[in-house]
């Protein structure tokens, strides 16, 4: 089959699917703190859906699957969907983005179906810091998931994220630089986007990852690593050998450019950019009978369309009506 491209030359390989809208937390910078009006089940793509979805799209070039929500684990038999989707041929990587808060009862069932990488998103290892972001008093149940995660080896590497927010990841910064030197799991801070539900994102509330590198950098001298294609981090390891930190810098220094990137959303949106005020619909075709052909048009269709890059920060850009959660970040 031919390779999946936008109408801007980039090779599309990288897909993230939405399994639900809710989640059990209510980050400050993602969900209002009391939820959003979910969407029914019957909204909501089913698992064969997504597996069909998800091979025709591998047939086509996607290599990397990212499985994310809401929050993952809240959909319910979550490790059978990723049994069904790991064996599909051609898919090189099937990862999951979770806020951990489940991963202990889970973390077996989940390699067992066949993860290979998993993201854990924790913004702060004070357990009252956490709280005040997440809205949820879970920092020891997020830590004992990720250390259950931590005693299976087929899973690497285990990744903690932490969204960079001005007058509040300052302080992280060292403990978050002691964490990666002094455990096997690798830390990135990403920047905090305008996807909130509370529309408090300003330019300036964005620590940027250059401001978070110097913290760093003054108390452990880091070197940065060469940069690999499509990869949307930057990665330094500690010069004295000890560890590797990340920064993710989608605000301070947009990689539009070599994005490879899309995603599907609960319901079965198919969105070409975080911050798309256009998306396509998956689900009516999938329910009415599209054949394969049909179905591989409206997405090459859709991708073709591609937007050529986010204007976040620029006069006039209008934040998407759907938060991160309701996207799938
Ligand atoms: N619930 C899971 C979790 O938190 O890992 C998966 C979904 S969550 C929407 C995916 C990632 O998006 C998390 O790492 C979260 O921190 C990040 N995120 C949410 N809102 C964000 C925002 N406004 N800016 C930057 N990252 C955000
Ligand atoms: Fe839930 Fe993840 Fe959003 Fe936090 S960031 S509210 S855990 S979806």
């Amino acid at each position: 089959m031919e390779p999946l491209v936008d109408g801007h030359g980039r090779r599309i390989s990288d897909l993230r699917v939405s399994v639900t809208d809710r989640c059990n937390f209510r980050c400050q910078y993602c969900m209002p703190a009391d939820g959003l009006p979910w969407l029914e089940r019957s909204e909501v793509l089913s698992f064969e859906e997504i597996e069909r979805v998800v091979r025709l799209m591998v047939g086509m070039g996607i290599e990397d699957v990212r499985l994310t929500g809401g929050e993952p684990l809240v959909r319910r038999d979550f490790p059978r969907l990723v049994s069904m989707l790991s064996p599909i041929e051609g898919l090189k990587d099937l990862s999951l983005t979770t806020n951990g808060y489940l991963l202990e009862r889970d973390a077996a069932a989940l390699v067992g179906a066949g993860i290979s990488r998993v993201n854990v998103s924790i913004d702060s290892l004070q357990r009252d810091r956490f709280f005040q972001i997440t809205r949820r008093d879970s920092l020891p149940q997020v830590l004992r998931g990720l250390e259950e995660l931590a005693k299976h080896p087929e899973v690497h590497p285990i990744k903690v994220n932490a969204v960079a927010m001005r007058n509040f990841t300052e302080e992280e910064a060292i403990p978050f630089a002691e964490f990666a030197r002094s455990t096997a799991f690798q830390v990135r801070f990403i920047e905090f986007m305008p996807l909130d539900a509370d529309q408090n994102w300003t330019p300036d509330s964005v620590l940027t990852g250059e401001e978070l590198r110097q913290i760093i950098n003054s108390a452990y001298p880091i070197e940065e690593l060469p940069r690999e294609p499509s990869a949307t981090a930057r990665v330094f390891r500690f010069a004295d050998g000890t560890g590797e930190i990340g920064f993710i810098n989608p605000v301070s220094e947009p990689f539009c450019a070599d994005c490879n990137r899309v995603r599907i959303t609960a319901e079965g949106k198919l969105r070409t950019c975080l911050f798309s005020l256009h998306e396509t619909d998956l689900r009516e075709p999938l329910r009415s009978g599209a054949s394969e052909a049909e179905l591989e048009k409206i997405i090459r269709d859709a991708v073709w369309r591609k937007e050529l890059k986010h204007h976040v920060g620029e006069p006039g850009f209008r934040q998407p009506p759907r938060t991160m959660s309701a996207i799938g970040g």
